[in-house]
């Protein structure tokens, strides 16, 4: 008997190593562009994590400031955060001295841990409810999601969470350049924050905003997001970088807030003409047409529709 549990202790161990194997470097180079003085944003794919992008479809940034750089969102992987180290490393030698996780979605933070093992003393910033979420197991739900998606491309990830937690109007002053924390209550989630650096007039949205690219809605409330994009919109900022898709100017924010909103004002219409959700996709598809392109509005677009019904239907009540 005892003899038995020890093989199948030492079973267990080899299917943890093997589950622990860390999988290859990313293929592909991304090479950053710099949006703005001392502002780098490496734009990932479009789509969803897969065998073939190896889970990296994100926007990886970071700052340069006098104290070392700042990163924000390092991807979905130990892979994808070591890439972005590389990155950094082809434009300074300063240390990373703090990372910023806009939300509880795994593809934007498990990189947090290329990070951590190569400075343990960075800072890592998130809203409070992201931090809880991570707390409570969203961070290993996450490295499952990743893992079946890629195929195993994200293995030997593991959970880093954020501990410094930051709220709406904080303003954090790193190396002499200033981040302004903006969170509008349940946007794209209820854990998002967006990063204006006011003296470059950048802000950084999150998944607040896709461009080229639809996100999915699932853990989100049309309004507060349409609502954050508002409030993006009004903060002075020039460049706008997206969670997804290319960063540029004000009609990043504008673009997506204009398909959220098109398509809420078509639901709510539609609901008090007694409509059912299924019955909205098609009235509703010819008003969405200049989004139709997007990278995965076939598939997300049903479900938008479905969300945005009930956000209107509790409204109603
Ligand atoms: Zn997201």
């Amino acid at each position: 008997m005892r003899r038995m549990t020890v093989t199948m202790l030492g079973l267990l161990f080899l299917v943890a190593q093997c589950r622990a194997e860390k999988a290859p470097p990313l293929r592909e180079s991304y090479p950053p562009r710099q949006v703005a003085e001392g502002v780098w944003v490496i734009h990932g794919p479009l789509g969803v994590p897969s065998p073939r992008n190896q889970g990296f479809m994100n926007n990886p940034a970071f700052v340069l400031t006098d104290a070392g750089v700042v990163v924000i969102d390092p991807g979905s992987s130990v892979q994808v955060g070591e890439t972005v180290l590389g990155e950094i490393r082809k434009v300074t030698s300063k240390p990373v001295v703090a990372v910023f996780d806009t939300h509880v979605h795994g593809d934007h933070w498990l990189g947090n841990q290329a990070i951590a093992d190569a400075f343990p003393d960075a800072r890592i910033y998130a809203h409070p409810k992201m931090i809880e979420r991570v707390a409570r197991g969203a961070g290993e739900e996450w490295l499952e999601v990743m893992r079946k998606l890629t195929k195993g491309a994200t293995d030997g990830t593991r959970v880093v969470p954020p501990t410094v937690a930051v709220r709406d109007g904080d303003e954090i002053d790193i190396g002499g350049v200033r981040f302004r924390i903006l969170h509008d209550g349940k946007a794209h989630t209820d854990t998002d924050i967006m990063l204006l650096l006011p003296r470059k007039s950048v802000i950084f949205l999150g998944d607040n905003a896709g461009n080229g690219r639809m996100l999915r809605m699932n853990d989100g409330s049309f309004r507060g997001n349409i609502r954050a994009l508002d409030r993006a919109l009004a903060s002075g900022a020039k460049v706008f970088v997206p969670g997804h898709g290319l960063s540029g100017g004000a009609e990043v924010a504008a673009g997506y807030r204009d398909y959220l909103r098109t398509l809420y004002e078509g639901v709510k219409a539609l609901y008090d003409e007694d409509l059912s959700d299924f019955e909205m996709k098609p009235k509703l598809l010819p008003k969405l047409a200049h989004w139709k392109k997007w990278v995965d509005f076939d598939s997300l677009v049903g479900s938008h529709v479905s969300l945005a019904y009930l956000e209107v239907e509790a409204e109603a009540f």
